[in-house]
């Protein structure tokens, strides 16, 4: 039997410069020299938030900044081709002519004065599309047989634009028709991250670093034995290092510990890549490119039991919105109402907590939805607002949520206790708490201005692993 497949996806900052793309092509060269290997590349570092501010540019009508934009985004990668060809000793060209096709997208925006969600995925996914010929083209320099892929031919999605899902039915035997052969071959394919199609055709973005899901996507396709997501910190660390400088590496976490810690704010991982190599059972395998030698965090469905709290992971940009009133008792099926009423107008609600007196419901979601959640919950309970069951619905923001995690949090007493000592001796107030059904997470809300305390605080009660 053939040996299994390894994928391994770069990061922006891990394909930030010739030097950069030089080392990730260094890092497959040998794991290709193991077993056969499938690369994702990310946009090199920052040109994701360049071409969306150029697209914001074009909407305002404001194209030279636009164009300023696309030259500089030419010369980045002109320079890095340059550069691995310094690097190799072998010519490695910059094919420019995408950049026609993006230059074309700024200048329909600009005119129309309109950035619809499809035109930004569009114009979001030449930073993907344009660094991964270059890694390729680097392996290729090295002596490696390489190819670029364009995920859009494997991965279909929906059509939720900027966040779209992958439909694994379709995807799954798309991935292994194009990706198979060319390991088969001795050729090392080199995946755009972050694309896909939708079942019209036109082009989508999984979310905000999102290529992580699409290494996770074809890890589980093909059955890989592991998908290494190689970044710039030495792996998962028991907080982000930007608030705890301490923080410490987590060598081992489960599948749900690293759900948890995702959804609730650890940016090193896109939640979403965690569902797929669940469901598939093959390990993610978190790594520093620049310091490849550390051991990095293994995500499996082996966890590492009886340790409590293991992690402190915090969201921003989230809105409380609160229901209060004397009368709210005696109203018949109100949560069912609050999340019909959420549902109908597509908002996802991150937490939520009805107090036992049942005089008070919050919930809380992301701050961009804040009118029209409030609009929708004003206008559903118009009735009990003018009985005076219910005060009204109120809105606070600026919010952030905070979880504790760890699978051990279940079997181990008083760990609410310690949460909620640890934050007050903070000073910080806390808003709402709410338990995640899995048991292995508290989160709470607090002022975006006590985030970073309430996280080191909490993080102090962490024991070393
Ligand atoms: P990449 O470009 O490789 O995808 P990201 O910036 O998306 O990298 O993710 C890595 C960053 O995630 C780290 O530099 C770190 O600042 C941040 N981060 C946030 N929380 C954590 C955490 N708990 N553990 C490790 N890194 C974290
Ligand atoms: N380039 C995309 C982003 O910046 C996707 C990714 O890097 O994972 O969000
Ligand atoms: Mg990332």
């Amino acid at each position: 039997m053939s040996k299994p497949i390894s994928v391994h996806k770069f990061g922006g900052t891990s394909l930030g410069s010739a030097e950069r793309i030089v080392s990730a092509a260094r890092l497959l060269q040998k794991a290709a020299a193991r077993g056969p290997v499938v690369a994702v590349a990310s946009a090199m570092g920052g040109v994701t938030d360049v071409l969306l501010q150029a697209a914001r540019d074009a909407e305002r009508g404001r194209l030279a900044p636009a164009r300023t934009a696309v030259e500089a985004i030419r010369q980045r990668h002109l320079e890095a081709a340059q550069g691995i060809s310094e690097a190799t000793g072998k010519a490695v060209e910059f094919d420019g002519k995408l950049l026609a096709e993006l230059t074309t997208a700024l200048a329909g925006i600009s005119m129309l004065r309109e950035r619809t969600p499809r035109i930004t995925d569009l114009v979001s996914s030449f930073g993907e599309r344009l660094s991964a010929p270059l890694v390729s083209a680097a392996l290729s320099a090295l002596g490696v047989p390489s190819r670029p892929v364009d995920a859009r031919t494997m991965i279909v999605t929906d059509d939720r634009h900027g966040a779209a899902q992958c439909d694994r039915k379709k995807s799954d035997p798309r991935i292994r028709r194009a990706l198979q052969p060319l390991t088969a071959k001795g050729v090392l394919p080199v995946v755009t991250g972050f694309v896909g199609r939708s079942p019209s055709g036109e082009t989508t973005t999984l979310g905000r670093s999102g290529s992580d899901t699409t290494a996770a996507l074809l890890g589980a396709a093909l059955h890989a034995s592991e998908v290494v997501i190689w970044t710039d910190v030495d792996g998962v660390l028991s907080a982000d290092p930007r608030i705890v400088p301490n923080a410490h590496l987590l060598r081992r976490l489960s599948y749900r510990e690293a759900a948890e810690m995702t959804y609730f704010g650890a940016k090193v991982l896109h939640f979403p890549a965690v569902l797929p190599a669940i469901a598939a059972g093959v390990p993610l395998v978190i790594r520093n490119s620049f310091a490849p030698k550390g051991p990095g965090t293994t995500i499996s469905a082996k966890g590492n039991p009886g340790r409590g709290i293991r992690a402190v992971t915090a969201i921003s940009g989230m809105c409380l919105i609160s229901l209060d009133g004397g009368g709210m008792a005696g109203i018949p099926g109100i949560a069912a109402r609050v999340f019909g009423t959420t549902a109908r107008i597509g908002v996802s609600v991150v937490m939520f907590s009805q107090a036992s007196s049942e005089q008070n419901i919050a919930l809380l979601i992301p701050e961009a939805d804040r009118a029209r959640t409030v609009a929708a919950l004003d206008q559903e309970f118009r009735y009990e607002r003018l009985t005076g069951a219910m005060d009204g619905v109120k809105a606070r923001v600026p919010i952030a949520i905070v979880a504790a995690v760890g699978d051990g949090m279940r079997g181990t007493k008083g760990v609410a206790a310690t949460v909620f000592d640890a934050v007050a001796r903070a000073g910080v107030n806390v808003e709402v708490i709410a338990q995640g059904s899995s048991e292995c997470n508290i989160s709470f809300a607090v002022d975006e201005g006590d985030r970073a305390a309430a996280v080191r605080a909490l993080h102090e009660t962490l024991a070393a692993e």
